[in-house]
């Protein structure tokens, strides 16, 4: 079972998926995904987000977690989103009843 680097999956819930992420590739540096907000490597990470082909499981499986945190829980670049970006989108669903 391979355990992603970076993806949600550092939190010890392996998934199938994860097998194709990304930021697991050697040439992927860790420290990108760890940005705390706006940086270089924080748009590095989301641009090798962007073209990740299981952005969108990442993300669902990194608002689901953070969900359940408290409000300071959310940190690095998960599906191409900052944490900020994930707040929002967590909000936003609340608000349409769809969190
Ligand atoms: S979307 Fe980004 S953080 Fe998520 S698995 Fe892909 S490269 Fe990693």
């Amino acid at each position: 079972m391979i355990i992603p680097r970076h993806a949600p999956d550092t939190v010890a819930r392996p998934h199938e998926w994860a097998r194709k992420a990304a930021c697991t590739k050697p040439e992927a540096d860790p420290d990108w995904w760890a940005a705390p907000g706006p940086s270089e490597d924080g748009q590095t990470a989301i641009t090798w987000c962007a073209a990740c082909p299981v952005r969108r499981p990442c993300l669902e499986l990194a608002i689901r977690i953070e969900e359940d945190a408290s409000a300071g829980h959310r940190s690095g670049i998960y599906g191409g989103l900052t944490p900020h970006d994930r707040r929002q989108l967590f909000e936003l669903r609340r608000r349409r009843g769809e969190a």
